[in-house]
């Protein structure tokens, strides 16, 4: 017990809101903006998943990047969706194992996406 009391001084509580600074339109969004920001698309989206197109309680729904802030996506609502927990996870999943945005959730539109003429991102 000793040995455990010298080391535990050494364990330093990481802060990681400063691991990887992201400032301005692609800093995640957090807070009461998020929670606005859910409940709008899942409107939006007609409380659907927009991979599965399971109908899905707005407290057991995701707001998820269609293409995730890593790999270069955006906070427009163009690139966000509702997604269901087992969607949202498979999705994570595969971004995870392959490093890149995921084929399958490509295949499905954002609705409303092309409310524009068909121009997406403006
Ligand atoms: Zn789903």
């Amino acid at each position: 017990m000793s040995k455990l009391k010298t080391l535990q001084p050494r364990l330093k509580a990481i802060d990681t809101r400063r691991l990887k600074p992201v400032y301005g339109e692609d800093r995640r969004v957090s807070g009461s903006a998020r929670v606005g920001l859910k409940r709008r698309v899942y409107v939006r989206d007609l409380g659907h998943c927009c991979m599965c197109d399971r109908v899905v309680d707005l407290c057991d729904s995701e707001l998820d990047h269609r293409i995730a802030l890593q790999f270069g996506g955006n906070n427009a609502e163009a690139n966000l969706w509702t997604l269901c927990i087992p969607c949202h996870a498979a999705k994570s999943a595969r971004e995870a194992s392959e490093g890149r945005p995921d084929d399958e959730a490509l295949k499905y539109p954002v609705p409303g996406a092309y409310d524009n003429g068909g121009i997406v991102g403006i």
